[in-house]
């Protein structure tokens, strides 16, 4: 039995028994986790009220080998985002980042992800500007650093910009916009039109230059669909993410 001591942050807590609580946690060093706090429901634990979704802190859990729920010690605050639970828009965007996670994370250390779920989150609170711009963008950066960024600046097939004026198509499967000379060359059912500022907006929302304060953005709607899409198409295997729909409904 290891003990381990690592950066982590909470990504969801279910009831367990009277008195304890099972943590899933995204650590730095261990990856995906599952932790027992015992007693935790107590009103005199040790662990305080801390544990709670989208919390950081220091964990500290004994690991016990070819087991899936690890035994939590402590759990030192770090930053505990519980405004988040007052604004129903940055909570679904919240909760859209750790059910990435939860999801398609590894079960092995991910630093880039890790780092990146911490940033999307302090946005989500820090956030001045447009909400929904910032859930897209920090969205889309998770999907990034899990390894699958579309292509829109370029045709996807022939590798050229597509004109400015011109509408384009999105195709899912090759993942990135395809220009109308190319169209006939692509046989697959899953062609999302994109007029020229969808896919601009689109183009934003993916540049890493990403612009705090740009305005609000215009086509919701079409971007949730393709962020949607994109999602259950490339890593969701066709099962929807339940805090999208609890987001679109938030937001329709
Ligand atoms: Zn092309």
């Amino acid at each position: 039995m290891a003990l381990v001591t690592t950066e982590a942050t909470i990504l969801k807590t279910y009831e367990y028994s009277e008195t304890s609580k099972i943590l899933r946690l995204f650590t730095r060093d261990a990856g995906l986790c599952s932790v027992i706090a015992k007693g935790a429901r107590r009103p005199k634990s040790r662990f305080g009220g801390l544990l709670e979704p989208f919390t950081d802190g220091v964990a500290t859990f004994y690991a016990k080998e070819g087991r899936e729920l690890h035994t939590l010690s402590a759990f030192e605050l770090g930053c505990e985002r519980q405004t988040l639970g007052g604004q129903l828009v940055r909570y679904a965007g919240a909760g859209l980042l750790t059910e990435i996670v939860l999801r398609f994370a590894p079960s092995t250390a991910d630093e880039r992800l890790f780092a990146q779920l911490r940033r999307g989150l302090d946005r989500l609170v820090e956030e001045q500007g447009d909400v929904e711009r910032a859930i897209l963008e920090e969205t889309w950066r998770m999907i990034e650093s899990l390894g699958f960024a579309p292509s829109v600046e370029v045709c996807s097939v022939c590798n050229e910009p597509p004109p400015a004026d011109q509408a384009t198509h999105f195709d899912l499967a090759n993942g990135g916009v395809v220009c109308n000379r190319c169209r006939p060359q692509v046989k697959h059912p899953n062609l999302l039109r994109l007029a020229p500022d969808e896919r601009a907006e689109l183009a934003e929302l993916l540049s890493e230059a990403a612009a705090r304060g740009r305005g609000q953005v215009e086509g919701g709607r079409t971007q949730r669909r393709l962020l949607r899409e994109f999602i259950a198409y490339h890593l969701a295997e066709q099962r929807p993410l339940n805090s999208f729909r609890f987001l679109e409904g938030r937001l329709a």
